[in-house]
């Protein structure tokens, strides 16, 4: 059964002209959907007893069944996770930033990459998301917080569990509900789509006029070839230098830039040689780019260390001496199994106990 959720603008006008209903119908139904973000077809109460029978009897509602939630004593942010119809579960993760929310979505159940410092990819990729899926991670996390300026998502960042670009339809199909004028209304602006750097998905993002022009962040996560190889085996074929090569030449909006994600690792990839040597990829394009370094999130089993603090600023500070704007993400919730997809594998392990 569908669910009205993995259509587009378009594609529900053509649903409700196929059915035999006047367009209009289409923007009322995704009036209800996105902006008053209902929760049943009755609470659809423009629309006719008949049209509201037939979705119910034809379409499906929900896809996400919210299984738990943790709040983090330390920072307020929020992690969910939603069992889907098939029993798989996965995470988002809402962040309370200084004046807005941010909400952290997940595209893949589970991922195919590899990087060996990632709990996501663990038992490789199960499957991709549905646009529904996608969406109704952010319906349901603003249902949850309520109504009310100061409870307003503003921010979505395609930073859970997953490779959004391995995921390319279903990806943007849902970043095309977020930004569309009768739907979810988010600016484009605040959206972010983080990649492994997969070469020619990224390529055909910003070729593809189809696909909202959304910011770009990438996973560099180290300074040379064979440190990235080792980190991430995608580098064997989508090499360090072909990847700087691609983002300083896509072209950006005015304003815009790069973020390129630094994941440090204790004694791996946290020395001053490697933030130098980070300085000498970037310092033609400094204005081009910004580096979020993300102290690393130890997990069970994980075979790598979070540097101390003190070599964390240390690297930030080369960074910043050379003119190249840097912002530490400590992760947020660390006391509520923060790296994406611990709470997941943690209630797994209590189902399976
Ligand atoms: N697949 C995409 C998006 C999801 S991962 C990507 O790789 O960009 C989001 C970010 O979390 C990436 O920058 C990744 O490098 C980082 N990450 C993964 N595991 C981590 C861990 N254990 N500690 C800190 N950051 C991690
Ligand atoms: Fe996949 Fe991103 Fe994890 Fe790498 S860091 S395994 S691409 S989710």
């Amino acid at each position: 059964m569908t669910n009205l959720k993995n259509l587009n603008f378009k594609e529900l006008e053509n649903f409700v002209i196929e059915k035999g209903w006047q367009k209009f119908r289409a923007k009322q139904i995704a009036k209800w959907l996105y902006i008053k973000k209902v929760s049943s077809y009755d609470e659809m109460t423009d629309l006719s007893k008949e049209i509201r029978n037939t979705l119910k009897e034809e379409t499906e509602f929900d896809s996400l069944e919210l299984v738990t939630y943790q709040q983090s004593k330390l920072d307020g942010s929020i992690k969910f996770l939603w069992r889907l119809k098939d029993g798989n579960t996965i995470e988002t993760v809402l962040i309370k930033e200084k004046d807005h929310w941010t909400l952290c979505v997940s595209t893949q159940v589970g991922c195919a990459v590899g990087c060996r410092f990632c709990y996501t990819t663990k038992d490789g990729l199960i499957r991709n998301l549905t646009t529904a899926e996608i969406v109704e991670q952010y319906i349901n996390v603003q249902r949850f917080l309520g109504e009310g300026e100061e409870n307003r998502i503003s921010n979505i960042v395609y930073m859970g569990m997953g490779e959004p670009l391995a995921n390319y339809e279903n990806v943007k199909k849902s970043v095309q509900i977020f930004t569309h004028p009768d739907m979810c209304k988010l600016s484009h602006r605040k959206i972010t789509i983080s990649s492994s750097g997969i070469l020619h998905q990224i390529k055909k993002m910003y070729e593809d006029r189809e696909f909202p022009e959304v910011k770009l962040a990438v996973s560099l996560n180290a300074s040379y070839q064979n440190q990235r190889q080792f980190l991430m085996p995608i580098s064997q074929t989508n090499t360090l230098e072909d990847l700087l090569d691609l983002l300083k030449s896509i072209p950006l909006k005015p304003g815009w830039r790069i973020t390129l994600e630094y994941v440090l690792i204790k004694d791996v990839n946290d020395s001053p040689e490697d933030a130098k040597r980070l300085v000498n990829l970037l310092k033609r394009d400094k204005h081009r780019f910004k580096v979020n370094l993300i102290p690393f999130n130890p997990f069970p089993g994980s075979l790598f260390q979070r540097p101390e603090e003190d070599r964390v600023y240390r690297f930030e500070k080369i960074l910043w001496d050379n003119d190249i704007a840097t912002f530490i993400r400590w992760s947020k919730g660390r006391d509520i199994d923060a790296a994406c997809g611990q709470l997941r594998k943690k209630h797994l392990e209590e189902v399976n106990a």
